[in-house]
């Protein structure tokens, strides 16, 4: 099963509890637009190299595209229809006037200088221009691109312009149009929820064990404000490495390693684990921050877990997802845990096209003010349909898009 099959697998079951109108199913299982590219990148060994790129526009019944672009060997069309319906359901959720879409160049960029990733990202905005813009297509970033990354794209599209265009993408730097709290934000919304399921499980923070896989945007700063909050990180794991401390690691020290060495591998105070270990430690919270699929039915069934937080978009199966349920664990899905990405572009679209930025303070009240509803509004919807919390926010996304599309069909 590709994650498109899931995420169709996991509308469908939503859809049949609320008995969801049937032309707005049908409009739901497909992509508005899929456009595909091949960008050619002159190497600087002076080699053309051609790259292909996506963009799916899944739905924009409740206002423009938005969503994230990934740069990833392992990118291809499922992949990408994917989280762009993911994104679709995840802007309804937390109630943003925006639609889903999401990118992707298939591309291992560890492997190119950085002039190399500029002139792919220019490439990539000259392919997609037609397609994208402030009122219709907004993306940011995703898997291994960055705000440097989305301020050579808005710098191109403004050129392409011949106007400044900075509301063209979100997560660029604060130098150039970035909103304060941009970088931080899928972890501190992620956070956010996590202390409320926390609390509705009777855990106590200060004595919650906690596994973190991923280790960039989303989970390196989850671990930072989880170790400043008194939970005791066990294991974390990249791309390369997978580490394990019964006494709980410093997490100021993990960032400093990684930011010399470049990976988690070789941190002292740590051992090395596995895979399959991992997922089977004694830990009160396991938070996904890395890819689709990590956590299938093979895995499923050692999860010794309370709660699984999702910050990464799609890691459990629909097969994992029924166990989890059936042992009692709660998890907090990808659509509403790692919502704060989203929400706090859509506030620096806001202060883009409005020319009037906020302070550190305002975007963080804001994004507790569409948070905290949302995951009790999912909680409602949950208890009341006796149903998971994913099931729920599917639910609670569907019922606004059904409204928003029934309008005009
Ligand atoms: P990133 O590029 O900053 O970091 C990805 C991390 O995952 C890296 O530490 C990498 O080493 C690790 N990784 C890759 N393959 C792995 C593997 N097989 N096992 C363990 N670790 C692996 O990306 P990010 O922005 O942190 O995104 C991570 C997840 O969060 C993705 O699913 C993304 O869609 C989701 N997400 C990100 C945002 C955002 O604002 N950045 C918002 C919502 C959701």
């Amino acid at each position: 099963m590709n994650a498109y099959d899931n995420a169709i697998r996991q509308l469908e079951k939503a859809a049949q509890l609320i008995d969801l109108d049937k032309d707005v199913l049908a409009k739901l299982s497909v992509p508005e637009k899929i456009i595909m590219a091949s960008l050619p990148v002159r190497l600087d060994d002076g080699t053309l190299k051609i790259f292909q790129a996506y963009r799916v526009q899944y739905n924009s019944a409740r206002g423009p595209y938005k969503g994230g672009i990934r740069f990833h060997p392992q990118v291809d069309l499922d992949e990408v229809k994917a989280l762009s319906f993911w994104m679709t359901i995840k802007t309804a959720v937390v109630d943003l006037p925006l639609g889903g879409a999401k990118g992707g160049v298939v591309v291992d960029p560890k492997s190119l200088s950085q002039s190399e990733i500029e002139r792919l990202s220019r490439a990539w905005v000259r392919a997609f221009r037609p397609v994208i813009g402030p009122e219709k297509d907004i993306p940011a970033p995703d898997v291994y691109t960055n705000p440097q990354i989305m301020s050579w794209m808005a710098d191109e599209f403004s050129q392409l312009e011949g106007k400044p265009s900075l509301g063209v993408v979100t997560g660029k730097p604060l130098e150039y149009g970035g909103s304060k709290g941009r970088d931080t934000a899928t972890a501190t919304g992620g956070f956010q929820v996590l202390m409320e399921a926390i609390k509705l499980k009777g855990l106590d923070l200060k004595k919650t064990r906690v596994a973190i896989q991923g280790f960039g945007n989303a989970g390196s700063v989850m671990a930072s404000l989880l170790y400043q909050a008194g939970a005791k990180i066990v294991a974390l794991a990249d791309s390369r490495s997978l580490i394990y401390s019964d006494q709980g690691l410093n997490i100021e020290k993990v960032l400093e390693h990684k930011k010399q060495s470049g990976s988690l591998a070789g941190f002292s105070g740590a051992k090395e684990i596995s895979q399959e270990e991992f997922f089977q430690l004694a830990v009160e919270v396991i938070v996904p921050a890395a890819l689709e699929n990590q956590i299938d039915k093979n895995n499923a069934k050692d999860i010794k877990a309370k709660i699984i937080l999702e910050l990464a978009n799609g890691p459990t199966t629909p097969e994992a997802d029924e166990l989890l349920t059936k042992q009692g664990v709660l998890v907090v899905p990808d659509v509403l845990a790692n919502a704060g990405g989203v929400t706090v572009s859509y506030f620096e679209w806001l202060q883009n096209i409005s020319h009037n930025y906020w302070s550190e303070e305002e975007v963080e009240a804001e994004l507790k003010e569409r948070m905290i509803p949302s995951f009790e509004a999912v909680w409602q919807i949950a208890q009341e349909y006796k149903t998971d919390l994913r099931t729920a926010s599917f639910i609670l996304a569907l019922k606004r898009l059904e409204k928003a599309i029934k309008v005009r069909i």
